[in-house]
């Protein structure tokens, strides 16, 4: 019997960044998806700029913006409205929490937004996936599974051929979807509002670059038709979608005129050329899975929680979900970390999800609320893109292992369960960004005073068998020699942003969230970096002490 370590079941957008970010950590996984291959809808296309950051420490930051779409949208901005798209009115909604793809983000991070749509996305991810060794099947379909104590049993069938199959696996991750069928076996129940509404999402072909001109928005809300509905460019050429609002019987009904008829409606234009490619139906709901966790079974993605499209915060947390999993099960593998690490993955993510799920569902409706136009009247409160996209904070057992006396950085920003900052360093020569130093190993900066914590580190490491990267960071540029753990912060926003001294240190862990601080060297700082290490890490066995 095969007996891969870890075994996804679905190949969309979130499973095979699963299967990513797991070969990434060199995990031998197999991901089962029963559709015969990649998705040929454009469906969803926004990859904020955090899960950019994920993607470009993974090395698929190159593919995707070289994609068809992204290159198409790179320069697309603002989420307009008209009554239809030749009506020439047409106004840019800016409400204040929204960061458009056109935002500086300098502030919070080196990578910006990328439009990119999921036919597109999927292959990419796929492709470095499979370079790192994941082993992908189309056309197979998960029939069941049973776990016990050591793993769990998977079956599967190969729909061409009908041949069923056991896989042996220590864990499975169910990236199967909303209507997750994972997670009806473990009887799991799901919590929120449900369906809000429903829609048809149609692709079609039809040379606007006449109608557009020189416009170029993420989306555009349509009033002429008597329903919801947006028109969303994949090209801003002859590549388009329209999202309709429409109850599933009629969906289902609709005529590929009737489909026509839609689009020139929207377009504004009665006699315009048409092809319809594909008409998907899509049930816009709001829910969030009761538990993330049963014993060797995990839920990510649409599995572990759905929402309605409005800031494309849907698949980006899926895919956020996902990596929070991947170095916790990679450990936990290697024996590294004992069973309780895996149990942050539901303490951290399912906050997150829940908390996300909310504001997205006061977002769309005020995106509603602004497109029936009136805009004028009072915003339900919603926190900004950048508050949702970068400032949660974790505060699971995997991250109070605690502060030893640090300061909170700015406005609390920066603090234990909290992502890393962007801070950019140098070396002769050379620009260094934080980001780039993290989403592998377990990384130690120290304050320039900080000289004691780089033996520190290799002592916590290898007690506690894992790696830590250490580096001290100092305003000398000329210190900063390559190969020496030295980099030079020219702005001397280090001790501030993280809240430590000048021999003060803070470890961030592989998914580059804050784990621990502390505000000054102590005497012994190899003992309390091993304790918080293995804290952190649940370690089955707590290593000696000196
Ligand atoms: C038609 C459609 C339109 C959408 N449009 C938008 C949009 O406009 N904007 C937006 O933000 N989001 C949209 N979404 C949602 C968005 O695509 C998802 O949030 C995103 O793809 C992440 O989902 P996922 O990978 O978790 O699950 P999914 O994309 O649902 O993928 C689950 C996968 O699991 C596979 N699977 C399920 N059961 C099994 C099994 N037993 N064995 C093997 N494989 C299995 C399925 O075939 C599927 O490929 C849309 C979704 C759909 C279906």
């Amino acid at each position: 019997m095969e007996s891969p370590s870890v075994v996804i079941v679905g190949g969309s957008l979130v499973g095979l960044s699963q299967a990513l970010f797991l070969a990434q950590r060199g995990v031998d996984c197999v991901l089962v998806e029963r559709h015969h291959g990649l998705s040929t809808h454009p469906r969803a296309r926004g990859i904020n700029p955090r899960t950019m950051e994920l993607f470009r420490q993974a090395g698929v930051e190159p593919r995707l913006r070289a994609a068809e779409s992204a290159r198409a949208l790179a320069g697309n901005s603002g989420v307009v409205m008209a009554e239809t798209l030749a009506s020439g009115e047409y106004r840019r909604l800016d409400q204040a929490y929204f960061m458009d793809t056109d935002t500086d983000f300098s502030e919070y991070t080196p990578v910006s937004w990328c439009l990119c749509h999921q036919d597109e996305a999927e292959p990419a991810i796929a492709a470095r996936a499979r370079e790192l060794g994941a082993d992908i099947r189309f056309g197979t379909e998960m029939t069941g599974f049973e776990q016990d104590d050591d793993g769990v049993t998977v079956t599967v069938r190969d729909l061409a051929t009908g041949t069923v199959r056991t896989i042996r696996s220590r864990y499975l991750v169910a990236a199967d979807g909303a209507r997750s069928g994972v997670r009806e076996r473990l009887g799991i129940g799901v919590a929120g509002p449900g369906t809000l509404s429903d829609f048809l999402n149609i692709s079609f072909t039809a040379d606007l670059r006449e109608v557009l001109g020189a416009r170029r928005f993420v989306i555009c809300y349509l009033t002429a038709l008597p329903v919801r509905a947006a028109l969303l460019p994949v090209n801003n050429a002859d590549r388009w979608l329209l999202h309709v609002e429409c109850e599933p019987e009629r969906a289902a009904a609709m005529s590929e005129e009737e489909c026509r008829e839609l689009v020139r409606a929207a377009v504004g234009v009665p006699d315009l050329k048409v092809t319809v490619e594909q008409a998907a139906p899509w049930a816009m709901a709001a829910n969030v899975a009761e538990t993330f966790r049963d014993g060797r079974v995990f839920l990510v993605g649409d599995a572990a929680h759905v929402m309605p499209p409005t800031g494309a915060f849907g698949s980006n947390t899926g895919v956020q979900d996902a990596h929070n999993l991947a170095w916790k099960l990679a450990l936990a593998l290697e024996d590294l970390a004992g069973p309780a690490l895996l149990d942050s993955y539901d303490a951290e993510r399912r906050p997150v999800a829940t908390e996300t799920v909310g504001q997205v569902v006061l977002r769309s409706k005020d995106r509603s609320r602004m497109t029936r136009g009136d805009a004028g009247g009072p915003a339900p409160v919603i926190r900004s893109d950048a508050e949702l996209m970068f400032t949660y904070r974790y505060r699971s057992d995997a991250v109070i292992a605690g502060d030893t006396g640090a300061e909170p950085g700015s406005g609390e920003t920066y603090g234990v369960g909290v992502r890393a900052p962007h801070l950019v360093f140098a070396r002769p020569g050379e620009r260094v960004d934080l980001l780039d130093l993290l989403g592998r190993d377990f990384v130690l900066l120290a304050g320039p005073a900080g000289i004691s914590w780089t033996k520190a580190a290799a002592d916590a490491a290898a007690r506690c068998g894992v790696p830590v990267t250490a580096h001290r960071v100092t305003p000398a540029l000329a210190e900063a020699v390559s190969g020496q753990g030295v980099l030079a912060d020219p702005l001397g926003r280090f001790g501030e942003a993280f809240g430590v001294g000048p021999d003060g240190a803070v470890l961030i862990r592989p998914d580059g969230f804050v784990a621990w601080r502390a505000a000054t060297a102590p005497e012994d700082p190899a003992r309390h970096l091993t304790g918080a290490l293995s804290r952190i890490l649940h370690a089955r066995t707590v290593p000696s002490l000196v």
